[in-house]
């Protein structure tokens, strides 16, 4: 491959996508690769640079998703380029519990200083999204000896066995892949499209049935995404939060945020939560933190996390050097850039355009999110019934032009937006150009 060879800056096709070399690559991948795994959109990558990925065939794709809010800084940022290849010179991996390394204490260092955890904070680095839940959990349950753990309606938290107990959906996350793990239950969620109840509202229902159908005295922690990803790019109505996280300090539970999608920028601030200006007890991170290395992260208050019996944490590979050094990277990039504040734009502009586009088509039931995390429901015209036929056939419709878009959302009716950061005022029109024709094309 040409790598010295410049990536454009526009989105160019050379071939029908998937293009002939990506066809051969997909026939190997059918031989070689578990069924279960997901196809998505079948354009093998080269390379990539800020919000463009190259194809195999030189066909040059404009990106909406960074591989599902991993890429929030842009992909193959040089700094975090740069720090990775000189970590790797230097050495690949020790196991931090057997012989440590500064990487993993500056990004502990840097999380306690970002995160919006309550008072004085420690952190404990972990490989995955899941893996960050399941240790909150751990920590929730023996910080303070309760086992109950209450999740919330379309969440999603992970496809591990007690992450596929704490996610909402069963198609395909959980579908006969039971029995899951005990002593999970489920509240609903502030939804204001769907269900029209204020913050305070859908508080009070929520805290109904933990009241009721657990009890504050069996319940170890709420857990809950600000603004849920999977489950639909959900942003509670205001005052959820604040009351959620009111009632859990009254009750001597925990809190947990699960900042994994809206982290680190996304929304237009460092984390989602402090958009409602909450503080959580252990906030558990990882897409956006490493610029598109593996790494994950909880953060919590340091009384919790001290809580814990020595060697009860960790794992092999946790807050591995290389990832480390691309975390501290990626962050740095992120305060000197100030992306949060570009995240805020990015939204301004693409949340005018697309309720533009709204007033025009009766399809789309409703356009949410904050900052760069920004959806379209649709639905069948004159009602709110979801069309999930429309979302596949826009999204289909965005990806044959070279624009990759995802869609997401309890009844798969959701076009979720996760530009890079990165991603220039040029890039984002000509993406919402051709969102926009595909959404005009199918729910007219
Ligand atoms: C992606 C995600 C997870 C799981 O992260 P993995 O790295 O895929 O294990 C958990 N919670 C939320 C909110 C997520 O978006």
């Amino acid at each position: 491959m040409k790598r010295d060879e410049a990536i454009p800056t526009r989105r160019t096709l050379l071939t029908e996508l998937p293009g002939p070399k990506s066809q051969e690559l997909l026939t190997r991948r059918t031989g070689a690769v578990a069924g279960g795994v997901s196809k998505g959109f079948p354009v093998f990558i080269d390379r990539a640079s800020g919000a463009i990925l190259v194809d195999v065939d030189g066909n040059a794709l404009l990106d909406l998703g960074s591989g599902i809010a991993v890429a929030s800084i842009g992909h193959a940022v040089p700094e975090v380029t740069a720090a990775i290849s000189e970590q790797a010179a230097s050495f690949l991996h020790t196991c931090f519990m057997v012989t440590p390394y500064e990487g993993y204490v500056a990004v502990c260092e840097a999380l306690n200083n970002l995160v919006p955890v309550t008072g004085e904070a420690r952190s404990a680095l972990f490989n995955s999204g899941a893996e960050a839940v399941e240790n909150a959990v751990k920590i929730a349950r023996s910080a303070t000896g309760k086992q109950a753990i209450a999740v919330f309606d379309h969440a999603y938290h992970g496809r591990t066995n007690l992450t596929m107990a704490l996610t909402a959906k069963s198609m395909p996350y959980k579908h006969r892949f039971g029995p899951f793990a005990p002593e999970v239950y489920r509240a609903p969620m502030s939804y204001p499209y769907r269900d029209g109840l204020s913050g305070a509202e859908a508080a009070a229902a929520a805290i109904s049935v933990l009241e009721s159908q657990i009890g504050a005295s069996n319940l170890a922690a709420v857990l809950i995404e600000p603004i849920q990803g999977e489950g639909g790019f959900i942003v509670p109505a205001p005052g959820f939060l604040p009351a959620l996280s009111a009632w859990c300090t009254a009750n001597e539970v925990l809190f947990i945020a699960d900042e994994i999608q809206s982290g680190f920028c996304r929304t237009g601030n460092w984390f989602a939560l402090e958009h409602e200006g909450v503080t959580a007890d252990l906030v558990t991170t990882a897409k956006g933190i490493a610029g598109g290395m593996p790494l994950a992260a909880v953060t919590g208050r340091v009384d919790l996390m001290n809580a814990i019996h020595e060697g009860g944490l960790g794992g092999t590979y946790g807050g591995n050097p290389v990832a480390t050094a691309a975390a501290l990277a990626t962050i740095s990039v992120m305060e000197r850039d100030d992306l949060a504040g570009r995240a805020a734009s990015l939204g301004k502009a693409m949340t005018s355009i697309l309720r533009t586009l709204s007033e025009d088509l009766p399809g789309i039931g409703d356009v949410r999110g904050r900052g760069a995390m920004i959806a379209v429901e649709l639905i069948q015209p004159g009602s709110k019934e979801p069309n999930p036929a429309a979302a596949k056939a826009a999204a289909a419709a965005c990806n044959a032009e070279g624009v990759i878009v995802l869609t997401c959302g309890t009844y798969g009716n959701v076009l979720r937006l996760l530009p890079p950061l990165a991603i220039t005022d040029d890039q984002l029109h000509d993406g919402l150009t051709v969102l926009g024709n595909a959404l005009r094309q199918t729910c007219g």
